[in-house]
């Protein structure tokens, strides 16, 4: 994602910065700020929502190691202790992988949420709103 095409990046970036405070220190290896742009906030799901608990501090390699690949980023927030926001697309997926006899414990893991999400998912207890058909 070209995060300059995102409108409003910046404005929203000074909305993290108002609320949160500056950064200064990095989530992932806990390097301090060192120059004024050092340490940077982060988005996590990479939605650019106006949802504090969606931005984490981040030195500038750990942030672009963070742009680089959803997956890796997935993986990332999980090595963080967070659990990942699904997506709509996740939950076609998560049904896909269910129909392919994986077990819940698997297609938790892949996600980086609980299993007990997983088991809501499916029992359609949760996320009713997606269609699904398999
Ligand atoms: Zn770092």
């Amino acid at each position: 994602m070209n995060r300059n095409k995102i409108p409003g990046y910046r404005a929203l970036h000074y909305w993290v910065q108002r609320n949160k405070g500056s950064a200064a220190t990095c989530q992932i290896c806990g390097k301090i700020k060192t120059t004024p742009k050092s340490i940077q906030w982060a988005n996590k799901s990479g939605t650019y929502l106006r949802e504090l608990d969606d931005w984490v501090s981040l030195c500038v390699p750990c942030h672009r190691q963070l742009d680089m690949t959803f997956n890796r980023k997935r993986q990332l927030i999980a090595n963080l202790g967070l659990s990942f926001k699904l997506e709509e697309s996740d939950i076609i997926s998560i049904f896909q992988e269910a129909k392919t006899g994986k077990n819940y414990k698997d297609i938790a893991r892949t996600y980086h949420v609980d299993e007990s999400n997983i088991r809501l998912i499916l029992n359609r207890k949760t996320w009713k709103h997606v269609e699904v058909q398999l």
